[in-house]
């Protein structure tokens, strides 16, 4: 495919098997602090630095995380439509061209969009980490935006979404969500220990389930290198269980990390937390 640059790969990785790596280095409507654009390799050079060890399965992981890194995707600086068109196809052509599973690396949270749309028919539900829902219908006048990208997914592919650490919410989005409760539930930091995770098993069970992680769902405590922190989040260990649950009682398809922004990042922290949870997820895609 010739919209894969084959660059950059995570540089300890021999193999070219296992789990689909895509980058996206897309950050053309960040609107508090750009940067997500270097996320991809960042996180590739982190997981590096870090045992294959899951945590999920309690065990080292060394035979099952294996990664076919196909680079990042060329994207057009600036060019929004075009880059979200690229996407979309290159994801379809990974999904024909190959019978394993893929994780995309972003990139801002708009990148979610083409690739939900790319495989839509494989999905029942978008598990999304998140500070915010992206649920406006504009953002400073734009349709297509990190802030809205969750709304025009809900409208173009119906399919219902789980917010996890969900705690910035416009009166719009939460308006909205409030109108679709059919299709919107939302777990505040607050509500998961509260719920011990009951309410969220019958929701994901038995179903296939595409996950969103947006960094900043993360508290900026363990994840500062992000483009619109927002306090009182998740801690990580909140986010195992989930994948825990998921691996347990749901399907997991695919999916993507996206908001990690190296530029703000301190000591590396929030790329090496996030390559952490693609070991993790590697595990729980390529444990079936
Ligand atoms: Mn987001
Ligand atoms: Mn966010």
């Amino acid at each position: 495919m010739h919209l894969l640059t084959g660059n950059p790969k995570i540089p300890c990785n021999e193999e070219e098997e296992g789990l689909i790596i895509l980058g996206a280095p897309m950050d053309w409507t960040t609107s508090y602090k750009p940067g997500t654009r270097f996320g991809p390799k960042s996180i590739r050079d982190a997981i590096c630095n870090l045992e294959f060890f899951s945590m999920i399965i309690s065990k080292p992981v060394e035979d099952i995380v294996l990664f076919n890194d196909l680079g990042d995707i060329a994207l057009p600086p600036g060019d929004v439509m075009e880059s979200l068109t690229r996407i979309k196809k290159v994801v379809k052509g990974v999904r024909e061209d190959y019978s394993e599973n893929f994780i995309v690396l972003g990139g801002e949270h708009l990148i979610t969009l083409p690739i939900v749309e790319a495989i839509s028919d494989e999905i029942d539900l978008i598990v999304v980490i998140d500070a915010h829902l992206d649920q406006r219908d504009q953002y400073l006048g734009n349709k297509y935006s990190h802030a809205t990208v969750m709304r025009r997914i809900t409208e173009k592919t119906r399919i219902p979404i789980i917010y996890v650490g969900a705690r910035a919410i416009s009166p719009e989005e939460y308006q909205y969500a409030e109108a679709r409760k059919d299709m919107i539930k939302i777990y505040m930091p607050s509500d998961i220990d509260r719920d011990h995770g009951k309410g969220l098993v019958k929701l994901i069970k038995g179903k296939r389930i595409y996950l969103s992680i947006d960094m900043d769902g993360i508290d900026p405590g363990f994840a500062p290198g992000v483009s619109n922190p927002e306090p009182m989040g998740l801690n990580p260990i909140n986010v195992i269980e989930l994948l825990r649950l998921i691996h347990a009682h749901g399907k997991l398809v695919a999916g993507d990390i996206v908001e990690v922004n190296p530029l703000e990042d301190i000591n590396d922290i929030t790329s090496l937390l996030a390559a952490k949870l693609l070991v993790e997820i590697t595990t729980v895609l390529r444990q079936g």
